[in-house]
């Protein structure tokens, strides 16, 4: 039986981890959830799943919390050391780190130098702090495995043999990776017509229903951007042996080339219950709830470039992965202020991305050495970002 701390079980990733966790209850047990502002929906998982542990955001909503789940044992938390406390918990060996944005990296952080299973959903993190987070993975052999669909279908996709572990894939014939992107919601509309777009447009994915952070970065695009840098830790691949394909219909769900001429993909319906039941259940698999992809009803797959005049979040993100050091964590920061800033309509649309841009051109990047560097660098990103958000505002 395993024991599972998920780190943001309020979101959309937690919620579809508890799904699949409450089929198998021989198999899993909640040891602790965490959440920000949501104390209502967490009481209620508390109720279900009588999880040792409840951290939340801060000493008023863990207050309330408490009162909720009076009748419970369990322990009520708050702020970053409660979620600290959570994954370190002697009784956890399994985190589902799906808190979003940079809120996630300390925790999760923890959990790789502690060796616990990491199922990463988390992106965000491993953007910021490649090297760092590997390198922690790396001394303490902890399992890292991801759950973003692409990368959980390209781990699929990879060889798995005692000779091909994580490093060497490109030595056991892997040429380059391919990541499938569905293009969101503005793959066809006028170009000229996108500094109209409002958030609730913006977070109206097509084919899958995520977080709003998440479904902003899917419109813009930088999603794929973040997942490019992602898969270069995970699978140590160059920027340049990475390709973006959008393939509108969300079928395949990446795919890996290998020299001797074969593209091996992952197939299935767009459902983030599959990845995660791959990571619960490693090396076995378990059911997920998950409905049959019938191929009978696949009509026409397509499949094309990424056109850079809609979506020049790559290119920016592919000169951070360039750049490294510290520019991918500053890519991230403003990316995470000037998304917010959208969503609280405060800036256009097409104003997030040449944000963005600014901060990494302005924002002088470092070698990653430490941790400390890391932070500093997003909280620099986050003051340039804000301080042109402001000016534009004004
Ligand atoms: P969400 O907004 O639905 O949920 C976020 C969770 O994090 C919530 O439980 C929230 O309470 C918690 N949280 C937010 N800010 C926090 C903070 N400052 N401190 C502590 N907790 C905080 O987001 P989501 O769509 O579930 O995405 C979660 C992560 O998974 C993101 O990094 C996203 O990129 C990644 N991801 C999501 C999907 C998806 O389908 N939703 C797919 C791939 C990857
Ligand atoms: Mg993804």
């Amino acid at each position: 039986m395993r024991s599972i701390c998920i780190l943001g079980s309020t979101g959309s990733i937690g919620e579809n981890t508890l799904d699949v966790i409450a089929r198998h209850p021989d198999l899993y047990r909640v040891c602790a959830l965490t959440a920000n502002t949501q104390i209502e929906k967490l009481a209620v998982q508390c109720r279900q799943f009588k999880p040792d542990i409840a951290v939340v955001r801060d000493a008023v909503g863990a207050h309330q919390l408490q009162q909720l789940i009076a009748e419970l044992k369990t322990e009520v938390l708050h702020g970053p050391q409660g979620l600290i406390a959570a994954v370190m918990h002697q009784s956890v060996d399994t985190v589902m780190a799906a808190i979003v944005g940079a809120a996630g990296l300390l925790p999760t952080l923890e959990a790789a130098k502690a060796g616990k299973r990491i199922l990463l959903a988390n992106k965000e993190a491993l953007v910021m702090a490649g090297p760092i987070f590997m390198d922690a993975i790396a001394q303490s052999r902890a399992e890292l495995l991801p759950i973003d669909s692409e990368h959980n279908a390209i781990y699929q996709c990879l060889p798995h043999s005692e000779t091909s572990s994580h490093g060497s894939y490109r030595a056991s014939g892997v040429e380059e990776l391919l990541l499938t992107a569905s293009g969101g919601p503005f793959l066809k509309r006028a170009i000229d017509t996108l500094d109209l777009v409002t958030p609730d447009e913006a977070c109206a994915h097509p084919n899958w229903l995520m977080g709003r952070k998440i479904s902003v970065d899917s419109a813009t695009m930088m999603n794929k951007g973040l997942e490019l840098i992602e898969a270069m830790w995970l699978f140590d691949m160059p920027e340049d042996k990475i390709q973006i394909v959008i393939h509108p219909q969300s079928v395949i769900h990446s795919l890996v080339r290998y020299v001797d001429g074969s593209l091996l993909a992952q197939l299935g319906e767009p459902d983030m219950r599959t990845p995660i039941a791959y990571g619960l259940g490693w090396p076995h698999r378990i059911d997920s709830g998950v409905k049959k992809l019938n191929m009978m009803t696949l009509k026409d797959l397509h499949f094309m470039v990424a056109d850079a005049k809609r979506y020049p979040a790559i290119l920016l993100a592919r000169e951070a992965a360039r750049a490294k050091g510290t520019a991918p964590a500053i890519l991230n920061a403003a990316n995470e202020v000037a998304v917010e800033s959208f969503l609280q309509d405060r800036i256009k649309y097409t104003q997030i991305i040449p944000i963005v841009n600014q901060v990494l051109q302005e924002v002088v990047a470092q070698k990653a050495t430490s941790l400390e560097l890391v932070l500093e660098a997003d909280q620099q990103a986050r003051a340039k970002a804000n301080m042109i958000i402001k000016g534009l505002t004004r």
